[in-house]
């Protein structure tokens, strides 16, 4: 068998292990290899051998038996229940005081319950939401490991040396016990729903109130990323709208059928929010519109139902241009804030003790949602770790206020044009909510106490109040 020489194993070699095994050996660390089928082992060593120090195993035993000690393994495989097989399988062959990784989208609730079982057999188990894709998991991702503290000082170093870097801080750190990793990890895909979402209207609004081609959209994203909406997404955006068809020579998007698919990180995220009671608005619109995008036999059906009189285009293409990047720029705060208001709400669920200001931190580099906007969203947290809701962050707040009339254009023009923006538009009467003196909550108290007797609070004094309603019977 193998000496035990591997500073890291990683289990599960399809193409997000193979290539954060590969980013390991790249820096210099030795890193056992293992895989169900040991077919993909071979491949690997065969296709990137050269990449650095790999250490090829077939058995569970022998794997975990090239491992220095503290055993630090990295699961790559399929979230779910080939994550418990595997973790069954490594637990069994492994010794109080190793080290346990879960790198794979396991729901944090899973994440929760494998931790508790591990700590009860002396391992530390580690579920670590790991952003970036492919391309990200070769050259430096976004990580974010949760689970027990002491375990970083064995892994921290390990994990940071492979992320990616900004300003000369790695985008990892310790979040916080037990499933908080995976927690914050979905909550980041659900922004990133929300993010596409914003980024779609925004590229519908091109195509259908200003009749722009997809390389005309691109230009104009080309345009957006040299400003305060840089970011990945704007970027790979561009990207995407100038790409051609090589069958037809038409722009590629302009073939690629318009039905949105989605693994379920956007929809997990939704349900925790319901379970927490935090309006995410900008991530459940997101979710909702690609199953919208997705019923196809309901569209099918639907293609034709009455739009009513409909307004009049922009005339003004320039200053509808600069209303959209507003647009696209206040709902993109108001996403975030929501997000950042779950995690703060889950901190407080499951006492984990957040830190927003890290969390904006290491997702500034490696993962989907990378942009310098991160950067102004761990200063306002910096500045004020107990800020009620991001919009109110001097920075935030003005960028509102100053797209704010354009803000309402977009919505009302779309809504004259027929053209759907559900996250625009929910965005803005969240935006409208919040800042609301008085909401018709009130009469839903009344409602509620009328029909169920479930009183109600005065404004002039403690106390909780029914009332015999006239009509009560
Ligand atoms: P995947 O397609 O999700 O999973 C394939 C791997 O899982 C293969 O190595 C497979 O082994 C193994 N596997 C499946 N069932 C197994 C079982 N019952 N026992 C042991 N091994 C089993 O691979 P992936 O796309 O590389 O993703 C890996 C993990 O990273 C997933 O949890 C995924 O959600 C997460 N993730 C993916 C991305 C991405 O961009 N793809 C980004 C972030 C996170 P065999 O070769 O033997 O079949």
């Amino acid at each position: 068998s193998a000496p035990a020489r591997a500073q890291i194993g990683v289990t599960g070699l399809a193409v997000m292990g193979s290539n954060i095994a590969r980013n390991f050996a790249r820096h210099g660390h030795t890193v056992a290899l293992h895989n169900r089928s040991v077919a993909k082992t071979d491949a690997l060593i065969a296709e990137h051998g050269s990449d650095g120090d790999f250490v090829r195993t077939e058995s569970v035993e022998e794997f975990v038996g090239a491992l220095q000690k503290p055993r630090r393994v990295l699961i790559m495989v399929k979230a779910g229940e080939a994550t418990d097989a595997v973790i069954e399988e490594l637990a069994a062959a492994m010794e109080p005081g190793d080290i346990i990784i879960d790198g794979g989208n396991a729901l944090y609730t899973d994440t929760i319950r494998r931790e508790a079982a591990l700590r009860e057999r002396g391992l530390h188990f580690v579920g670590a939401g790991i952003s970036g894709g492919e391309e990200g998991a070769l050259n430096g991702p976004s990580i974010m490991p949760g689970g027990p503290k002491e375990s970083y000082a064995a892994l921290g170093p390990l994990l940071e040396s492979v992320a990616a870097v900004v300003d000369g801080t790695p985008c990892c750190t310790h979040i916080g016990p037990d499933g908080s990793g995976h927690f914050v990890k979905m909550v980041h895909n659900g922004i990133e729903y929300a993010d596409m979402q914003l980024i779609g209207e925004a590229y519908h609004l091109f195509r259908d109130a200003l009749g722009f081609d997809a390389g005309q959209i691109a230009d104009v994203f080309t345009e957006w990323n040299a400003g305060t909406l840089e970011s990945y997404l704007i970027e790979i955006t561009a990207e995407v709208l100038r790409q051609k068809d090589a069958k037809t020579g038409n722009a590629l998007v302009d073939v690629i059928v318009d039905a949105a698919e989605q693994k379920g990180t956007g929809r997990w995220t939704v349900k925790s929010a319901l379970d927490l009671g935090v309006p995410v608005t900008g991530i459940a619109e997101a979710v909702f519109a690609r199953a919208l995008s997705g019923s196809r036999e309901q569209r099918k059906a639907a293609v034709g139902l009455a739009s009513g009189a409909l307004g009049d285009k922009p005339s003004d293409v320039a200053q509808f241009t600069e209303d959209i990047r507003a647009a696209l720029y206040a709902s993109k705060i108001i996403a975030y804030a929501q997000g950042f208001d779950q995690i703060k709400a889950g901190s407080v669920e499951y006492s984990w003790d957040l830190k927003p200001a890290d969390l904006a931190t290491i997702w500034r580099g490696g993962c989907i949602i990378r942009a310098q906007f991160l950067n102004r969203i761990k200063e306002a947290y910096d500045q004020n770790p107990e800020l009620p809701s991001l919009v109110l962050a001097p920075y935030f707040r003005e960028a509102i206020e100053t797209g704010i009339d354009s803000w309402r254009r977009v919505v009302a023009t779309a809504t004259t044009l027929g053209i759907p923006v559900p996250g625009f538009a929910s965005s803005l009467s969240y935006y409208d909510g919040l800042r609301a003196e008085r909401l018709p909550a009130a009469l839903t108290q009344g409602q509620r106490d009328y029909f169920g007797a479930h009183t109600y609070e005065r404004i002039d004094g403690p106390g909780k109040f029914h009332t015999l309603w006239s009509g009560d019977r």
